[in-house]
Parts: structure tokens; C-alpha cells; sequence
């Protein structure tokens, strides 16, 4: 994926956005492959309560830092599953005109989505299985185990 976006955006700059805390670990991992200029930031989004998680609300918990006005922005997910969170997310930084916005993730759970979100760059598609580990989390553990894992609950 780093040789493919480097390829893409070969003489420009990219600005990645990781989406925590999932993210964190692939986003370290596939930046350090880039040959191309480099910055971050980071954003957090919680979904409101589960009745209306299938609206697609999103709440920011942390914004970016700077603007994206111009910039090609690729946004860094861990994993999409329903969609609905990079969905809005697409739709907030949009309106942040940027030159180009992207979507970059490690997993896809294809069979999931509830609306049409399709990444640009994907590492692997898998099954509707819950996946802990390389930065995934269950009520925040197992993020620092190197593999991704089904967990078995
Ligand atoms: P979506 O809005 O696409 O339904 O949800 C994306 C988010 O749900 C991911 O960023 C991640 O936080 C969480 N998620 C979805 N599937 C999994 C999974 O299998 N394991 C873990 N740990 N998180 C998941």
C-alpha cells in the first residue's frame, strides 16, 4: 500500500490522518515505507449510543490540528466494518476542501457495510469476525499484540 501511495502522489506531499486509537500501529507502520513528504494528525470519533449508531452520527472527540485546505489528505483506518464512521468523516472533511481525500485501510469487512464506503487503498479484506491486536482493541486491550486475532469470546 506505502509503494502504491508513493507511486500515486510521487513529486507532492500527503497528509495522513490516523483515526485513534485503532489506527495508531498500522499508521506508524505504513509511514515509515513512504517515500513521499510526510505529515499527521489525528483525529477521534465516537458513535453515539446504538439506537442511532445505524444514522451514522458521529461525535469528534478530537479534531485535527491544522488545516487541510489544499492538502491531499488520505484517511488511515484500521478497520471499516459498517462504514458509517468514515462515511461521516468523509463527509466533515469534505467540507474542509481539501485538494484530494483518500481512504487507506489495513481491514475491510466487506459483507458489514450499511453504506457505501469503498477505500482506496485496503490491506485485506476479511469476515465478519471480531479482529483484536496490531492497535485493534476489546474495551481497550490486546491493542499491543503484534498479530491480528479473531477473538473467541
Ligand atoms: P464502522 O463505522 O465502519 O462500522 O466501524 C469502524 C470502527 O468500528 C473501527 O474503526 C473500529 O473501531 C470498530 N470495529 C469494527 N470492527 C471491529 C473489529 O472486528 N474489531 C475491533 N477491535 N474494532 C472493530
Amino acid at each position: 500500500m506505502a509503494g502504491q501511495i508513493s507511486e500515486e502522489y510521487r513529486g507532492q506531499e500527503v497528509f495522513l490522518i490516523g483515526v485513534l486509537k485503532g489506527a495508531v500501529v498500522f499508521l506508524a507502520d505504513l509511514m515509515r515505507f513512504l517515500t513521499v513528504p510526510v505529515e499527521i494528525d489525528f483525529m477521534a470519533v465516537s458513535s453515539y449510543g446504538k439506537s442511532t449508531v445505524t444514522s451514522g452520527v458521529v461525535r469528534i472527540l478530537k479534531d485535527l490540528e491544522t488545516s487541510i485546505e489544499n492538502r491531499n489528505v488520505i484517511i488511515v483506518e484500521d478497520i471499516v466494518d459498517t462504514g458509517l464512521t468514515l462515511s461521516y468523516l468523509m463527509d466533515n472533511l469534505e467540507t474542509r476542501k481539501p485538494a484530494s481525500l483518500k481512504i487507506c485501510t489495513l481491514l475491510d469487512k466487506v459483507e458489514c457495510r450499511q453504506v457505501e464506503v469503498t477505500p482506496d487503498y485496503r490491506g485485506f479484506i476479511i469476515p465478519d469476525k471480531f479482529v483484536v491486536g496490531y492497535g485493534l482493541d476489546c474495551a481497550e486491550k490486546y491493542r499491543n499484540i503484534a498479530d491480528v486475532c479473531v477473538l473467541h469470546r
